[in-house]
């Protein structure tokens, strides 16, 4: 089972609450799931969808609401390998039902006219289950972190996002291709939302793939850190070995003052050696002190490059020019 059909038959596990948020959230279910058609002079009201948790809580609310039983019909679809399930209403309850979720309405749907059936917040979070059962999905966060709620029409996903920013959720909308997108793309969102509409098990989920995430990306930080600090103190005992090794060959080591001199032999004897660990072998010099003589030998190793250049550039002027 996908992660979207399993949180599905989560949330489906809920009670059903109170008679507001019933149809509520059946209303967002049939605005995502549902269409009307007339066969016959009759006024019909189906449901589709591929979930069977959600046929069944579709078929529960219609039950408590109105007191009849849908028609319910399983297609197998050859194609996609699955099983659509098919709830029918007939008149006249199909018509008492599509007014009453303003499915039909003077305009259709007059959701963002007309929300006085969605003014307490029990309403509004049930209409979001509703929308998520109808037309919801949430990708797999090992994934990613993307849940949307798809709708033919634009009036319901305007609606639904203000629903959803209403509800203190952040989300966007946009289109794609004929439909209107409801979309989260923040962890902390998606886990508000589904943890509003139930799907307890699901967020524990989440939260275990975020916390592992986040060691993941602390792991990863820490490496970077560390990498990039030794990568720091190998690169300037580079320097100071060449220097050292400069004024070794270019003037003597013994012609340097007994502080610097020990301070250079420990660098050539522990190249990979820090400050601190530098310090710790020459008993009592501090890791500044030793800092300090390091940039004195490299400074001298400067200056006798410096003046032997001169003395080069001179020799071939002088002698070397063929
Ligand atoms: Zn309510």
């Amino acid at each position: 089972m996908s992660f979207s059909a399993s949180a599905k038959a989560e949330v489906c596990r809920q009670k059903p609450e109170k008679e507001c948020c019933e149809l509520a959230e059946l209303a967002a279910m049939l605005h995502t799931a549902g269409s009307i058609s007339i066969s016959g002079g009759e006024f019909m009201l189906r449901l589709d969808t591929e979930n069977a948790a959600v046929a069944r809580r579709a078929f529960l609310l219609i039950k408590n609401l109105y007191g009849v039983n849908a028609r319910t019909q399983m297609h197998t679809n050859q194609l996609k390998h699955n099983h659509i399930y098919s709830l029918t209403i007939g008149a006249p309850t199909a018509r008492m039902v599509a007014m009453d979720t303003h499915l039909i309405g003077e305009e259709g749907l007059g959701l963002e006219t007309d929300m006085s059936f969605l003014s307490s917040r029990c309403c509004k979070v049930a209409f979001v289950r509703g929308a998520f059962l109808g037309g919801g999905s949430v990708t797999n966060p090992e994934k990613s972190y993307h849940l949307e709620f798809v709708s033919g029409q634009k009036e319901f996903a305007s609606g639904l996002l203000n629903i959803i920013k209403d509800l203190g959720v952040s989300a966007r909308m946009t289109e794609r291709g004929r439909n209107y997108v409801v979309y989260l793309k923040e962890g902390d969102a998606i886990v508000t939302l589904l943890t509003m509409i139930g799907a307890h098990a699901s967020i524990l989920n989440i939260e275990n793939i975020r916390v592992l995430k986040s060691v993941r990306n602390n792991v990863n930080r820490k490496v970077n850190c560390e990498t990039g600090n030794l990568s720091k103190t190998v690169n300037a005992s580079l320097r100071q070995q060449e220097s050292i090794e400069y004024i070794r060959t270019h003037m003597g080591l013994d012609k340097l003052a007994p502080g610097l001199r020990e301070v250079a032999q420990a660098r050539m004897d522990n190249p990979e050696a820090s400050l601190e660990e530098l310090a710790a072998m020459l008993g009592a010099g501090s890791r500044s002190g030793v800092n300090h003589k390091l940039r004195k030998l490299i400074s001298i190793a400067e200056h006798l490059k410096s003046t032997r250049e001169g003395i080069h550039a001179g020799e071939g002027t002088d002698h070397q020019t063929p």
